[in-house]
């Protein structure tokens, strides 16, 4: 079947029109690559999220039931609330060969040279297939990839590799952090303010905990250390505070989150127990001789595993021949490679335009990394035609 022909910069207008900002549906867009898909005879398998709003896509290109290389990208983007644009950011704008748009750099360039090289690939006579897998609210933690990935290994075949296709400039990334986000709720007793000893001040133990937790981060900034990456050690931030109801009175409640940004190999269970030992032994025995209902409720909101592909990966092998590169990098940004890792594939991180633009305001891709994007895909399918070992 012979369907449409587009370039990359087309695509990426069509892409970047449709707002996907990860709290809104991506039905739409999901359906145009699906309509796109089906002009060219390939049927899509959507992964719908459970309240039918949003949806992943997976389809193969080449031998059925063959595990091949997996081109993996998100379709949400971080909002454009409280940035000051040029242009309206969902209307692709051409500036001094720059592409800008909401989701150019992270990550629509990288759809849209996917889909641009779909004619290609299947003119060609895959032995190792390509699979197209986009996943939706990554910018949210990585949520869609999960199940995606479970009904993947479910119904078809598990990814021999996965190319994920975030911004890294077509630089080769085999490693990246883990971020894991702690939301703590301290439950005191509220009394008048003159009345201090009846009540259990929320606030003020919430401090005792932000004091426990800056001493971890200094601790961490210490050891382990990975000079790899930027920063070279694990970090820790409280990143939001809410508590009190009025001046005159003892805070009952108190409300914060806490993010770590974990290298590969940091034991995060520990830094887990450890704040859970210091809330249970130096905290809760104080507040429960006022008032047995308070406590301290601490659990982890969201964990993406850090990822570490290893010197013997076969996708860094693969990313680095496609690329006519020797070096590799780490970086401090999440991806989904680890959880792509987790779930049994080798994968790599390599896309199109620069994380510096993600999520900033006037967000842009630089054509000519369309251009390097295509050149990539244009090897990597001579290379699935010819099935040839990476190395
Ligand atoms: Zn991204």
């Amino acid at each position: 079947m012979n369907g449409p022909s587009y370039s990359a910069a087309e695509l990426l207008a069509r892409l970047v029109h449709f707002d996907t900002t990860s709290h809104k549906s991506n039905l739409a867009l999901v359906a145009f690559i699906e309509d796109y898909l089906a002009q060219h005879g390939l049927a899509s398998q959507l992964v719908p999220n459970a309240e039918a709003s949003k949806a992943s896509l997976y389809t193969s290109i080449g031998p059925p039931g063959v595990p091949g290389v997996a081109l993996s990208g998100h379709t949400d983007v971080v909002p454009v609330e409280g940035q000051t644009w040029s242009s309206d950011p969902f209307v692709l704008a051409e500036r001094d060969g720059r592409l800008y748009g909401r989701g150019t750099a992270d990550m629509k360039g990288f759809l849209a040279c996917v889909l641009a090289a779909v004619p290609d690939f299947l003119q060609r006579k895959l032995a190792v297939p390509i699979h197209l897998v986009f996943s939706y609210d990554e910018e949210v933690g990585c949520l869609g990839v999960r199940p995606l990935i479970a009904e993947i290994r479910r119904r078809f075949v598990t990814p021999r590799m996965v190319v994920v296709g975030e911004p890294t400039s077509m630089s080769v990334v085999d490693a990246h952090k883990g971020p894991v986000r702690w939301h703590v709720e301290v439950k005191g007793r509220a009394a008048h303010s003159s009345m201090a000893p009846l009540g259990v001040n929320a606030i003020s133990v919430a401090g005792k905990l932000l004091q426990e937790l800056s001493r971890i981060e200094r601790e961490l900034k210490v050891a382990p250390r990975a000079e790899r990456f930027d920063p070279p050690y694990a970090t820790l931030q409280v990143t939001r505070i809410d508590g009190g109801t009025a001046t005159n009175i003892v805070p009952v409640y108190c409300r914060f989150d806490f993010d770590v940004r974990a290298l590969p190999g940091v034991d995060v269970t520990a830094i887990d127990r450890r704040i859970r030992a210091f809330a249970e032994r130096v905290c809760v025995p104080e507040m429960r001789r006022v008032a047995l209902e308070s406590g301290i409720d601490i659990h982890v909101a969201n964990q993406v595993p850090p990822f570490a592909a290893g010197s013997a990966s076969e996708a860094v092998a693969l990313a680095l021949h496609l690329a006519g590169s020797n070096e590799t990098h780490a970086v401090s940004y999440a991806t989904e490679a680890g959880l792509f890792q987790e779930a049994g594939s080798s994968a790599v991180v390599i896309g199109p335009g620069d994380i510096a633009q993600a999520h900033s305001a006037d967000e842009f891709i630089a054509k000519d990394q369309l251009g390097t994007c295509m050149a990539f895909l244009d090897r990597l399918g001579a290379w699935a035609e010819r099935g040839a070992p990476v190395r």
